[in-house]
């Protein structure tokens, strides 16, 4: 079943039950994630957090809270600090009220962190009641905090790693979009039964064909075999199939060999489709022919 198929018998109210199975459970399977798991899927099923999380080193500039500048944290009392040495954080927990994924940045840079900057608008609020400078918490790296000098994006090693993979990965899609063949083919070799002994002798192995026509045209395809048995024909292929264009057109061809030029219990045979009116149009296909134990 193909999504266009698909999409017309859920219109009509005319799914087979897999398909209103699959449905139901994509539906109840979203519900859950989306009403229930909410940030806890980001946590623990998103592969993403863990991605960024190896990308990160002490030189990345992330939301970060000011420790030297925030520690001891304590409640302001009469409008004063409690001691001398108490830092600028105040123990609001405004932080963490704010943060969509629960997140307290006081305790380091986390996987959680979604780095939406809500915690450091949340904190300069505060620290504009209180009278303090702001940035208690901001976009900053660890070796920033800890004094090391301010390096710029592209004095990062990672930044020209993570830029070399991108391009890679850019060029390996452009590469495979423009290599696009006009038609994909895929043979499925029948398994019960791998064979069958004919009336004359000869063994007689099914496939079933599946072609994608990706132009905008339909189409005849032409069906041939290269290797396999000598003396094989091709069933079911002596009139040209149709393929019918952007959808995948299934047929079955049958392969009949004579038994006494069968040597071995597994032979290689390659499949091809060739557009009758446009013979550079082809597509191949490699599969097995199967016999009797000699
Ligand atoms: S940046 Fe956003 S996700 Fe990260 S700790 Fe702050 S509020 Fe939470
Ligand atoms: S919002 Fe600022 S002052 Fe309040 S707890 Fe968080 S870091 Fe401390």
């Amino acid at each position: 079943m193909d999504a266009f198929d698909y999409w017309g018998w859920l219109l009509r109210f005319e799914l087979p039950a897999v398909g209103w199975i699959t449905l139901t459970m994509f539906l109840i399977g979203t519900y859950i994630l989306g009403g229930f798991l909410r940030e806890q899927a980001c946590f623990w099923l998103c592969p993403y957090a863990r991605i960024q999380g190896v990308m990160t080193d002490t030189q990345t500039i992330l939301p970060t809270y000011d420790v030297p500048r925030g520690e001891p944290r304590g409640k302001l009392k009469g409008g004063a600090p409690s001691s001398a040495t108490q830092g600028d954080c105040v123990d609001c927990f405004q932080c963490v009220q704010v943060c969509p994924t629960g997140v307290d940045i006081r305790e380091g840079q986390q996987l959680g962190c979604i780095t939406c900057g809500l915690c450091i608008d949340a904190c300069d609020a505060v620290m504009d009641k209180v009278g303090k400078p702001r940035g208690l918490i901001r976009y900053m790296s660890f070796d920033e905090m800890a004094g090391k000098p301010r390096k710029t994006m592209f004095q990062h090693t990672r930044t020209w790693v993570y830029v070399g993979i991108i391009l890679a990965a850019c060029t390996g899609i452009v590469w495979g979009l423009t290599h696009l063949g006009s038609l994909t083919l895929n043979v499925l070799h029948e398994r019960q039964p791998l064979f069958v002994v004919m009336s004359d002798g000869s063994i007689q192995n099914r496939y079933e064909f599946k072609v994608l026509n990706k132009t905008s045209a339909d189409f005849k395809v032409k069906v041939s075999a290269e290797g396999g048995i000598p003396g094989q024909t091709l069933i079911g292929v002596e009139e040209n199939p149709d393929t019918i264009h952007g959808r995948s057109t299934s047929f079955t061809v049958f392969v009949r060999a004579p038994a006494d030029k069968i040597r071995d219990e597994v032979t290689p045979i390659t499949f091809q489709i060739q557009q009758t009116d446009n013979p550079s149009v082809v597509a191949r296909y490699d599969s097995k022919f199967y016999a009797p134990k000699r």
